[in-house]
């Protein structure tokens, strides 16, 4: 699925595509991706909007119109935008096509139909995104005590509890499982457990997983492409994810792989570390646990 750098690396491809440009022609030939709505009243709707600007926020682009309306867009596991070029010819996945003012075409394409498209009017999207979204872990005014403050009383797995949209927006399992690995923490740990150095280090890690996958224009996994056909080159870069039974970077001990918060999990056994007292924590990397056993006596 699609996660920060994937969306962001997206929306920086469609902004110059995009903004001043006025929809001349929608066509939407997928019930699901505007559902509960019909598509044919959506892109009636759409046609004539002007973009204002292409935003992200989480996992979410949102384009906004001149009029202060916006289409809210969730990709999913597939979802997709392909402009000129790679907007042409027939696509068996392509489930949008917007015509442009510019005489350009901007296309939408989904294998798996998961993506989501949903036209808000103006002054709704701070309420929606409200209660579904938390910090954005690349701003700002995200710090180490924030992230404490997000963390403090909450038993889940630190893995788990970043994988909630509502914790930090735009975290997957991808780049979770990488910014755990870097801050050296084990994916069980309970987050609330983590004391002032871990969550520095975590905050750091979180920020510079996210920068790493910005710069190669995230990762292409399955069917995410840029706009214009092309792959990002992230995934040559894992540290952990999907990197079982390989060396550790740091310390040269296999990968290790499990499951964490319902999602495959990978982690390094010997580097992030499993505080005392949590044996839960330690019977769960498969492929070194006398190692952990022994770290979590430390
Ligand atoms: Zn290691």
């Amino acid at each position: 699925m699609p996660e920060l750098p994937e969306v962001e690396t997206m929306r920086r491809r469609l902004e110059p595509v995009l903004t001043g440009r006025r929809f001349e022609t929608v066509e939407i030939d997928d019930a699901r991706l505007v559902r509960p709505y019909e598509p044919d009243e959506v892109a009636a709707e759409l046609q004539g909007e002007r973009v204002a600007s292409v935003e992200r926020r989480g996992k979410y682009l949102i384009l906004r119109f001149e009029t202060d309306r916006v289409l809210l867009v969730h990709l999913r596991m597939t979802g997709g935008f392909r402009h000129g070029e790679a907007a042409a010819g027939d696509d068996p996945h392509r489930r949008a096509l917007v015509h442009l003012d510019d005489g350009t075409d901007v296309a939408y394409r989904d294998v798996r139909r998961f993506g989501t498209w949903l036209l808000l009017e103006p002054g709704e999207l701070d309420a929606y995104l409200a209660t579904r979204l938390g910090e954005e872990p690349l701003d700002a005014l995200f710090t180490a005590a924030r992230l404490g403050a997000l963390l403090a009383r909450r038993r889940a797995p630190i893995k788990a509890a970043l994988l909630d949209q509502r914790t930090l927006a735009g975290l997957g399992n991808i780049y979770v499982d990488e910014a755990l690995w870097r801050a050296r923490i084990h994916p069980l740990r309970p987050a609330e457990s983590l004391d002032k150095k871990e969550l520095q280090r975590l905050h750091r890690a979180v920020r510079a997983s996210l920068e790493a996958g910005l710069a190669r224009q995230g990762s292409t996994l399955r069917d995410y492409r840029l706009p214009d056909g092309a792959s990002g080159s992230m995934q040559h870069e894992f540290k952990v994810y999907g990197r079982g039974g390989e060396p550790c970077d740091r310390c040269g001990t296999p990968i290790s792989k499990s499951r964490v918060a319902g999602r495959g999990t990978w982690f390094c056994p010997t580097c992030q570390t499993v505080q005392a007292g949590n044996t839960q924590a330690a019977s769960s990397s498969s492929s070194a646990p006398s190692r952990s056993r022994r770290q979590s006596s430390v």
